[in-house]
């Protein structure tokens, strides 16, 4: 019987919450299924460390998880450290050594949700984002000079490569191929960035060749916010730079109910390295140690991984118990208007799990 490793990363905030909530489902669904075993490992790398350490993991923290089949990670963020160490010391850190170049992001309004749309003419939203997840805006590349005094400077170049932009447009026409209507959308801002967005767009369109079956079309960035907000139903398979898309996967996150129950896969599609496996909320500092956060985003993160592993009755299970719990008000957590705590969706997946109509 295959084993699969998982490292568990609970980093900081509801983090903790969510990814011990995600185990203990991944266990539930390991042993109803019974083909498959899991054995996870957990690394407590993040904020409390950093403050003990002064990084976010040790120096040989991804050789400790190079080997692991994939990653389930919480949050990276904590109220006394600033953002952009928490960020580039732990979650960067593993995403763009490992390669983890297509982020994707799926958006489906589950049942028992009420979509902010629900005015719009049928609001049924089934996209998937693809998010550029190795280089452009966040690539890293820039400085800061003169610190402090008037002459102080500060740039963050936006760096395309052609064999990035290649990779992510192959993956987003496969992906778009794969589902049943067959259609893409580039994002891009090619009117004001008069360089990488164009060869963005060169690129996309000779992939496009490639793919004669999937018919696509283009979008500014800008108007694209106002399309998924008043035609949402013109919208499925969508690919964006690594900038826009984390703006873009937010809003559409909210659109399909709360930033609590959106997942999010970061995939090295080669498996030279292993994938990571996130709800894509932060870590909450508002709610932290209330017992309230939802953790469904975790949960539909989690059916993501068994989906990569080939389990694809076990994914299909726990995605089944996840809707049959938000199809009950009654589970709702505070964020989509209800009073359940983390723990009750919990158990009420688990019990779904292993319900015989599931
Ligand atoms: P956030 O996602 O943490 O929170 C935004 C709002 O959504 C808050 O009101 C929060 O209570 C709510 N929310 C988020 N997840 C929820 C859940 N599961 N259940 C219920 N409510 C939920 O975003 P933020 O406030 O901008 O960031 C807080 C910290 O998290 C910052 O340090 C930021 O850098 C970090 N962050 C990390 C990641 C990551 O590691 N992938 C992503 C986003 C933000
Ligand atoms: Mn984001």
């Amino acid at each position: 019987m295959k084993t699969y490793a998982i490292a568990a990363i609970p980093g900081d905030g509801i983090g903790p919450e969510v990814v011990d909530a995600g185990v203990e489902v991944l266990e539930a669904v390991a042993k109803r299924d019974g083909g498959f075993g899991l054995r996870v490992d957990r690394f407590d790398w993040g904020g409390e460390y950093y403050k003990k350490h002064g990084r976010m993991m040790p120096e040989n923290g991804r050789d400790l998880i190079r080997k692991h089949d994939a990653i389930l990670f919480g949050s990276a963020g904590h109220p006394d450290i600033p953002d952009h160490i928490t960020l580039w010391g732990l979650r960067l850190a593993i995403c763009q050594p490992f390669d983890q170049y297509a982020n994707v992001r799926p958006t489906r309004v589950l049942p028992g949700i009420t979509s902010p749309l629900r005015a719009v003419d049928g609001p049924e939203l089934d996209w998937v984002i693809v998010r550029e997840n190795s280089e452009g805006e966040y690539a890293g590349v820039g400085g800061r000079v003169h610190q402090g005094s008037p002459l102080e400077a500060a740039t963050d170049v936006a760096m395309f490569t052609r064999a990035g932009v290649e990779r992510i447009m192959r993956f987003a026409f496969g992906l778009a191929r794969s589902r049943s209507r067959k259609f893409l959308t580039v994002v891009t801002k090619s009117n004001a960035q008069r360089h990488a967005m164009v060869m963005w767009d060169e690129i996309a369109t000779q992939i496009a060749a490639e793919f004669p079956d999937v018919t696509w079309d283009k979008m500014l960035v800008d108007a694209m916010t106002m399309r998924m907000v008043m035609r949402p139903q013109t919208l499925d398979t969508i690919v964006a730079t690594n900038l826009h898309a984390d703006i873009l996967s937010d809003l559409a996150a909210v659109l399909a109910g709360s930033l609590g129950i959106a997942p999010t896969a970061n995939l090295n599609p080669e498996r030279a390295f292993p994938s990571m496996f996130e709800p894509i909320h932060g870590s909450a500092f508002d709610i932290m140690g209330k017992g309230i956060a939802n953790p469904i985003g975790t949960f539909w993160s989690s059916v993501m991984m068994l989906e990569h592993f080939g389990e694809q009755a076990a994914a299909a299970r726990l995605m089944r118990a996840i809707e049959k719990v938000t199809g009950d008000r009654r589970l709702h957590t505070p964020d989509l208007g209800g009073t359940a705590r983390t723990a009750d969706v919990t158990a009420a997946v688990i019990d779904a799990i292993h319900g015989a109509n599931v």
